[in-house]
């Protein structure tokens, strides 16, 4: 077993005003944790939506804006957490962005922006979240959006692919380095789940392709195992082992949830 917590778990998920982050924030709710979520000031009235929601099932919750890839900022939120719900024992860097482009066209200037969003943002939630664990002397779990496009990439999403890369080799370096501090350290694998990020995808390779609308998602849909894209709940599911008790033996494992798209 892990060290305990004082009172009510308290977690932090991060963009969290919609998709597959609202969909965990909503289910560690219902799992009993208290839920700080996060996202960017544009998306503040979703997020106070999240909330209430969270309040719902009879839990605390609080609304905090930040872009998870300002070092400053991400040390306010968690501050801000531990000042509004007494501590911060499991940490959901589940904020990203997506971006289809070519290796060809790619400039520098949109690879820094993934870099620091997907890499630097997770980088940095992790820190923060470690720091406030061991500083509390109560272990917790730390868990980071990765992809299955971290275990095989594919042309149009190279840097996207790579952002996502890196999660998996900072999830590894960070279980060993804070397994001793009751801290595990883990990152789910989503396929292709219907939310606004896969919209995207969806547009902009259909526009490429010469395809309609929908069609590049169906397509990609028939090579499911499982016969559907996945929904934020499916991907919840999982989150919710990972922050749970039940996962207290595992620690820097990226764990791909796609319905039979890729067999590790
Ligand atoms: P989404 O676009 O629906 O939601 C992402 C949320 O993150 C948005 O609310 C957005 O405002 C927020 N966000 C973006 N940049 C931020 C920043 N700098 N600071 C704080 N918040 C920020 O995406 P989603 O599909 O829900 O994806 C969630 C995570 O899961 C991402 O890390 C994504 O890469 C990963 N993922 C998604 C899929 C998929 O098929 N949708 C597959 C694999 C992995």
């Amino acid at each position: 077993m892990g060290k305990s917590y004082k009172s009510v778990p308290v977690a932090l998920v991060t963009g969290a005003a919609k998709g597959i982050g609202r969909g965990i924030a909503c289910r560690l709710a219902a799992d009993g944790f208290d839920v700080a979520v996060n996202d960017l000031e544009a998306n503040s009235d979703e997020l106070d939506d999240v909330t209430q929601q969270i309040r719902q099932c009879s839990r605390r919750s609080v609304a905090i804006t930040a872009d998870v890839s300002e070092s400053e900022a991400v040390e306010k939120m968690v501050r801000c957490v531990v000042d509004k719900l007494g501590q911060l024992n499991i940490m959901v860097a589940n904020a990203g962005v997506t971006q289809v482009a070519t290796l060809l066209d790619l400039t520098p200037e949109e690879w820094d922006h993934m870099m620091a969003i997907n890499a630097r943002g997770v980088f940095l939630c992790y820190q923060a979240a470690a720091r406030q664990m061991v500083q509390q002397d109560t272990g917790g779990k730390i868990i980071g959006a990765a992809s299955i496009a971290a275990y095989r990439s594919s042309p149009w999403l190279g840097h996207y692919a790579a952002s996502k890369w890196a999660i998996r080799g900072l999830t590894q370096a960070a279980a060993m380095e804070w397994a001793n501090y009751g801290i595990t350290v883990n990152a789910y694998c989503p396929g292709i789940v219907d939310t606004a990020m896969w919209d995207l995808i969806d547009a902009k390779i259909s526009e490429v392709e010469g395809k309609r609308k929908g069609e590049v998602i169906k397509n990609r849909s028939e090579q499911i195992a499982l016969g559907r894209v996945s929904i934020p709940e499916d991907v919840a599911g999982l989150v919710s082992y990972l922050a749970s008790r039940d996962s207290d033996y595992m620690t820097g494992q990226s764990i791909i949830i796609d319905g039979g798209i890729w067999f590790s």
